[in-house]
C-alpha cells in the first residue's frame, strides 16, 4: 500500500471513532482560533480532546483510554495522579493562596534546587520555562553590556524563543544569531564575526523540540570554553533535559553553565520556570542593593507550583529516581531501535525519545529525513493502537511507564512495522 492510501485509511479510521472530539474541536474554535490555546498541541484533521487522566493513562471524550507516553512534553514526569504531589496540593490550598506575600515554600524549593543543580548559586522563579529564558538572555546582555545572542538551528527555547526552520515571526527582537548544533566549526566560523559584541550562548544540551538530539559532550566543552574566551554568558536550558540526573546534563557531563533554565516537571506538574546561576550574575535581582535590577511577577511565588515542586524533587524524584528513570529510557529506546531496523532511528536521552523515519544518524535537525506523512500515519497508528504521543514523535516517560507500558508499546511499534514494511515517502 501507498503511504497516501495507508494515511488516508488512518484519517478515515480516527474521524469515525472520534465525534465527540470533533465536535469539541469545533466547538472551541467559535472563540479560540483553530480551537487552540497551546500550538503544540493541535494536529489534522482535529486533536483528540482529553476527558480525564489516572496513572499513566488519558481517556478521550469518545471513551477510548491510552498509555501516555507523550508525559505532557516532559512537564507531566509524575504522572497524573501522584498521591505525594496530589497531598502537597491540597496542603498548600488549606494554607490559603494569593497570599500577595512571600510564603514559605518558595525558599524550600530554592534550596533544593541549589542543592542539585551545579550552576544554581542563587535561582528566581517565573511562570513558563519562555519566561525563564527571556529572563536569562536579559541577565546576560545587561552583565555584559553587549546584544548579539547565540542559538542553534532546531532550538526551542519557548513560544518566542524558537529557532526550527528558521524560527518564527513572534519571536522577540534580540541580536540572534544561529548556530548548527554539535558543528564546532561552524559556529567557531560564526562566532569569528561576532566575539565583540557576543553576551549570551543560549543551548540545550539536547534539542528537545526539535528532534530529541543529544549534545555531543565535545560540543558543550567547545560552547564552555567559547564563553569563557568571549567574555559570553553560557546559558544551559534544561527546561526538558533536568530529568536526565539530579543535577541535570550540566552534572552528567560535568560542564557548568554560568546560568540554567528550567521549567516543565520541575514545579510538579504546575505552571513553573526558574533561572538561576551564578552569585555575581543572580545579585542585580537582590531587592536590597541599590540599583537593583527588577523582576516582578504576580505568580512568581504562587503556592500550587513551589509546593508541588518541592514535593516532586524531595520525596518522589530524588537524584536516585532520576538515574533508574534514565536507565529505563535508555533500555526503551535501545529496544525501539532493535525493533526499527532499517525503517527507523530513535534518537533521546533517558526517558526523552524521537522517532525518526531514516537509519542515517542525526547530529543536528540539516540531518532529518523523515516526512510530515510518515509522521502523521506513525502518529494516527500509535493511537489506534492505544498509545499517546507527540504528533512529532516525540516520547517523554512520566514515572508511571512500567515495564509492561514499555513491552506493549514495543509490541504495537513491531505491529505498526508489520503492517506497514519499508514505509515508502
Ligand atoms: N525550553 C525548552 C527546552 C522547552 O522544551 C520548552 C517547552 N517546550 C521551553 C523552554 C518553554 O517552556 P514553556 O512552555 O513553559 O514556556
Amino acid at each position: 500500500m501507498s503511504l497516501d492510501a495507508a494515511l488516508r485509511q488512518a484519517r478515515d479510521r480516527f474521524v469515525a471513532a472520534n465525534p465527540r472530539s470533533r465536535a469539541a474541536h469545533e466547538k472551541a474554535a467559535e472563540a479560540m482560533p483553530g480551537g487552540n490555546t497551546r500550538t503544540t498541541l493541535f494536529y489534522p484533521p482535529f486533536p483528540l480532546t482529553m476527558a480525564s487522566a489516572d496513572g499513566c493513562r488519558l481517556t478521550d471524550l469518545d471513551g477510548h483510554t491510552y498509555v501516555d507516553l507523550l508525559g505532557d512534553y516532559t512537564a507531566g514526569l509524575y504522572g497524573h495522579s501522584n498521591p505525594v504531589i496530589r497531598k502537597a496540593l491540597d496542603a498548600a490550598l488549606d494554607g490559603g493562596w494569593n497570599l500577595g506575600a512571600h510564603g514559605e515554600h518558595e525558599a524550600r524549593l530554592a534550596v533544593v534546587l541549589c542543592e542539585r543543580v551545579p550552576s544554581l548559586e542563587l535561582v528566581r522563579f517565573t511562570n513558563s520555562g519562555t519566561e525563564a529564558n527571556l529572563l536569562a538572555i536579559a541577565t546576560a546582555t545587561l552583565h555584559t553590556g553587549r546584544r548579539t545572542v547565540l542559538v542553534f538551528d532546531g532550538g526551542y527555547h519557548g513560544a518566542v524563543l524558537a529557532f526550527g526552520d528558521g524560527g518564527v515571526p513572534v519571536n522577540v527582537p534580540h541580536r540572534f544569531v544561529v548556530g548548527q548544533y554539535n558543528d564546532i566549526a561552524a559556529t567557531e566560523r560564526l562566532v569569528a564575526e561576532h566575539a565583540a559584541d557576543l553576551a549570551a550562548i543560549l543551548v540545550e544540551p539536547m534539542l528537545g523540540s526539535g528532534g530529541c538530539v543529544p549534545a555531543t559532550p565535545e560540543f558543550l566543552r567547545f560552547l564552555r570554553d567559547l564563553a569563557t574566551a568571549t567574555g559570553a554568558v553560557l546559558v544551559f536550558d534544561e527546561v526538558m533535559t533536568s530529568r536526565v540526573a539530579g543535577g541535570g546534563m550540566q552534572e552528567l557531563l560535568g560542564i557548568t553553565p554560568d546560568l540554567t533554565t528550567l521549567g516543565k516537571y520541575t514545579g510538579g506538574g504546575m505552571t513553573f520556570g526558574a533561572f538561576g546561576g551564578r552569585a555575581d550574575l543572580m545579585a542585580v535581582y537582590d531587592p536590597r542593593r541599590p540599583g537593583a535590577v527588577p523582576h516582578a511577577g504576580t505568580f512568581n511565588n504562587n503556592v500550587l507550583s513551589m509546593a508541588a515542586g518541592h514535593a516532586g524533587l524531595t520525596e518522589v524524584f530524588p537524584p536516585e529516581v532520576s538515574r533508574e528513570l534514565f536507565v529505563r529510557g535508555e533500555d526503551l529506546r535501545a529496544e525501539l531501535n532493535r525493533i526499527g531496523g532499517t525503517v527507523m532511528r530513535w534518537t533521546g536521552l533517558g526517558s526523552m525519545m524521537t522517532v525518526h523515519f531514516q537509519r542515517e544518524p542525526i547530529a543536528a535537525p540539516r540531518d532529518m529525513r523523515s516526512t510530515p506523512a510518515q509522521r502523521e500515519l506513525f502518529h494516527l497508528d500509535m493511537l489506534d493502537r492505544g498509545f499517546h504521543l507527540a504528533r512529532r514523535g516525540m516520547i517523554a516517560m512520566s514515572l508511571e511507564i512500567g515495564a509492561a507500558e514499555c513491552a506493549e508499546f514495543c509490541a504495537a511499534v513491531s505491529g505498526f512495522i508489520a503492517d506497514y514494511g519499508g514505509l515508502p515517502r
